[in-house]
């Protein structure tokens, strides 16, 4: 039943879509792209093309929900500048990207990759090319687009990817991982602590100064409740943590709040409860 309603959701969704999006672009939306290299609906506008004194291409791109490239390779790399939407992109052998609107991906020359939108929004970037052709590859399968690559591993549900994210999580914060943190920890999202509460850049900015080293949290005991979208962690731990210099050890209830954004899960609160006993 679901297969069968599938590809109709996704041609209405591709048409009112059109519709919407010749109205309040900022430039014309173009010309819709024969598919050739892609599935799905694309359209293609040349902005602004190189000449003998700027050596790119800055090519505006709209995709439909579910419209992607096939795999390809820029000799001389490609940014993209995510103008609207949430684009989806991925290097070979490496996890899928979730880059959403105000974000730039810089496709470095000769990685093979791909991009496109989500399968449920559509997506325009502009693209600033060097303009040595691109090489095109294989198709991106709907089993790759639509399943394992963007969870990782089909078996695997979302309450244990959420507990190993959380697992993750605690030994990224031991090794001051700030970068992939970053990625993890929604913008918005909330760290509530014994001596006070605070954003996310207050925080990366604490782990990466050592202000509050996270150096070793023991998990005692893991629950994970899914509502809908988000999902609520429960940690019992014991946290070795250095703060100003001191070693402590507490036990906590840590109670940890993820969201699932673009088909990627992100720490929207993590807050710290003191026990009475370990
Ligand atoms: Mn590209």
């Amino acid at each position: 039943m679901k297969k069968s309603l599938y590809p109709m959701f996704l041609l209405s969704a591709a048409l009112s879509f059109q519709a919407a999006a010749q109205d309040g672009a900022i430039f014309p939306t173009g010309e819709k792209s024969p598919n050739v290299h892609h599935v799905g609906d694309v359209w293609l506008s040349h902005v602004s093309n190189a000449d003998s004194t700027f050596q790119y291409n800055i090519a505006e791109a709209t995709f439909a929900p579910g419209a992607r490239l096939d795999w390809h390779v820029h000799p001389g790399g490609q940014q993209l500048l995510i103008t609207d939407g949430i684009c989806y992109y991925q290097e070979r052998n490496k996890p899928l990207q979730t880059l959403h609107k105000g974000e730039v991906v810089k496709c470095q020359p000769g990685v093979e990759h791909w991009h496109g939108a989500t399968p449920d929004d559509a997506m325009t970037y502009l693209a600033v090319t060097e303009p040595q052709p691109t090489k095109w590859l294989e198709r991106v399968s709907d089993e790759a687009y639509f399943g394992k690559e963007k969870t990782g591993k089909p078996s695997m549900t979302a309450e244990q990817e959420v507990i190993n994210l959380s697992k993750q999580k605690w030994q990224w914060m031991a090794d001051k991982n700030v970068d992939s943190l970053a990625v993890l920890f929604d913008k918005k999202a909330k760290f509530v602590h014994m001596g006070g509460s605070w954003g996310t850049e207050q925080e990366l900015n604490i782990i990466k100064s050592g202000g509050i080293h996270y150096k070793k949290a023991d998990i005692h005991e893991t629950s994970v409740e899914i509502i809908d979208n988000t999902a609520i962690l429960l940690n019992r731990i014991t946290l070795l943590a250095v703060v100003g210099g001191n070693e402590v050890t507490n036990p906590f209830q840590v109670t940890e709040v993820y969201l699932k954004e673009g088909g990627n899960w992100k720490l929207g609160s993590l807050s710290f409860t003191k026990l009475l006993t370990p």
